[in-house]
């Protein structure tokens, strides 16, 4: 394979996700990006995906209820000369580890407020993740079909709250019933909006120039003052796009429109891909491994229960950061020294299966796992690396997990061990007692688990409290001083599902005096896979 094929497949590669508030619409511009992408004939059925060929267990159900997306998937579709693949995440903040993880495996985000809200919560939370690596974010300013907020005062919130720099790309004219349009600051162009069109991709009506009388007519000489002289005001006071703070993620471009529309979804697009950076070289405990690299290697950033009920194996999500996976190849299973052949992966490229047979950095595959694979593991064709960066997240809240029926206890552990492998819970076993204790970043990953014990493993466990408060993961460098530790507090220690010894404790009081008395240990919030 030349290097120069990977070059380019690599430099066409666009890989991003969307952070947002629940209800700012992350949902329905989804549904125009693929529409933009051709990967919806008609938007609006995004919401339904997991009802037709998807499956029926029990937990799948339950998000439908709910209709909450649990898992996270992976669309791939062509725009401009870009291939764009985009990783949805978890909606509910239950699930939120997941959407940590799979920050981890994107380049770029887009960042969707509602500008009727501005900034809000859970938007404020994401962008602490995605600094962790200084991701490139691109902002929608969603629901201009609506009265929103100023729009200067919605770029001084997200200056000052999110702590980024502003260049807004378009600005609106008007807003909610006399929404006009966007005049787009680099094409010196309007770009007129009408309602009640968000279902296609529309042909709009654009005038040149911002002086243009043609302007006056279509939007009524009041809004084409007031735009005028916004405009005037923006460009003496917000910053211009620069491509450097922007890659460094100090800087936003700032897009206005209505995802229910489908008015500046493209705009946005067009920005993503012009923008956007190709697959990001990735730190691993050896070295930096570029992405356009001749040798393949990757890493799993999410596991998740096969969507088919007849096959009981999991799909493991894998981002590959460098070379070219093949049908077939083989790959080193670094952690456990095994080398594997991949024959069935599943890709994601859109409804071109003949292409579907390769993959670039940038990518992502799914590989069938039959309980040999976990979160964080990297694969490569041979060499003995390890990407870092993919975090495990101390739980918040605990229950004791008991069988119905005690006589399947061996099973129940296998479950909790797997379901803790893909993420979906973490298990701990007290080091002094029989007890299973789940821990969970949010309540509903507890009824999720449940439900999978039950479909997949057919055990019915109920929760009952238990007496912890929160959990660390310890180390200790000194042998000695470690042992001494473990006698001491050993009624406070357990094993998570991966054997690693955890403090388990009962307050936070107690937790901080565990600290104070052993400061050799450390007491670690976040663990490595
Ligand atoms: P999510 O929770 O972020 O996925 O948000 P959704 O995409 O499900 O949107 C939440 C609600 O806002 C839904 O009722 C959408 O129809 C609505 N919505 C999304 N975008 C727009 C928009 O541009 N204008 C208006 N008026 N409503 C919108």
């Amino acid at each position: 394979m030349s290097n120069k094929l990977i070059q380019q497949e690599v430099g066409k590669r666009r890989t991003f996700a969307i952070i947002s508030h629940p209800d700012a619409g992350k949902t329905t511009i989804t549904e125009k990006v693929l529409l933009h992408g051709h990967l919806l004939q008609q938007a609006g059925t995004v919401k339904g995906r997991g009802s037709g060929q998807h499956a029926k267990s029990d937990w799948m159900e339950m998000e439908k209820e709910r209709g909450i997306s649990v898992t996270t998937s992976v669309m791939q579709f062509p725009y401009n000369e870009c291939l764009v693949n985009l990783l949805d995440t978890p909606g509910h903040e239950d699930f939120s580890e997941d959407t940590y993880r799979t920050l981890t495996a994107v380049d770029s985000c887009l960042m969707v407020i509602d500008a009727a809200k501005g900034v809000e919560d859970r938007t404020r939370k994401l962008m602490e993740v995605t600094r962790l690596r200084d991701t490139p974010i691109i902002t929608f300013m969603n629901k201009l079909d609506r009265d929103i907020r100023d729009p200067m005062e919605l770029l001084d919130e997200v200056e000052n709250e999110l702590n980024i720099m502003c260049a807004p790309i378009s600005w609106p004219i008007g807003c909610g019933k006399s929404f006009k349009g966007v005049y787009h600051l680099h094409r010196d162009e309007t770009i007129l909006y009408h309602s009640g069109l968000g279902h296609t991709i529309q042909e709009v009506r654009i005038i040149k120039g911002l002086d243009n009388p043609a302007l006056d007519s279509a939007v009524g000489s009041d809004l084409a003052q007031q735009l005028r002289e916004e405009l005037e005001l923006v460009r003496g006071a917000s910053n211009e796009f620069d491509e450097e703070l922007f890659l460094s993620g100090e800087l936003t471009p700032v897009f206005f429109g209505t995802a229910l529309g489908n008015f500046g979804v493209d705009h946005m697009l067009d920005g993503l891909t012009k923008w956007a950076p190709a697959p990001k070289p990735r730190q691993s405990s050896e070295r930096l491994v570029e992405a356009t690299e001749d040798n393949f290697s990757g890493f799993v950033f999410k596991i998740q229960a096969n969507m088919d009920p007849k096959h009981r194996d999991r799909i493991a999500f894998m981002r590959v950061v460098s070379g070219q996976y093949t049908q077939g190849m083989k790959m080193k299973h670094v952690r456990i020294g095994k080398t594997v052949s991949i024959s069935d992966a599943v890709t994601f490229m859109a409804g071109d299966r003949e292409r579907a047979e390769e993959a670039f950095a940038g990518d992502i595959i799914g590989l069938h796992n039959h309980g040999t694979i976990q979160i964080g593991d990297t694969f490569t064709q041979g060499e003995e690396l390890k990407f870092t960066g993919i975090p495990n997240f101390a739980p918040e809240m605990f229950r004791r997990i008991r069988l119905k029926d005690p006589l399947k206890q061996k099973q129940l552990l296998k479950g909790l061990v797997q379901l803790s492998e893909e993420g979906a819970v973490q298990v701990f076993r007290p080091l002094e007692n029989n007890d299973l204790i789940v821990g969970a970043v949010g309540v509903l990953q507890f009824e999720v688990v449940v439900g999978r014990l039950k479909s997949e493993y057919n055990v019915e466990a109920i929760y009952e409290a238990v007496n912890v408060a929160t959990a660390r993961w310890v180390y200790c460098n000194d042998a000695k001083k470690l042992d001494e530790f473990q006698r001491k507090c050993s009624f406070n220690l357990a094993l998570d599902g991966g054997d690693n010894l955890t403090y388990i404790a009962p307050t936070m009081v107690n937790l901080n005096l565990s600290m104070e008395r052993y400061p050799d240990v450390e007491f670690a919030k976040t663990r490595e896979h």
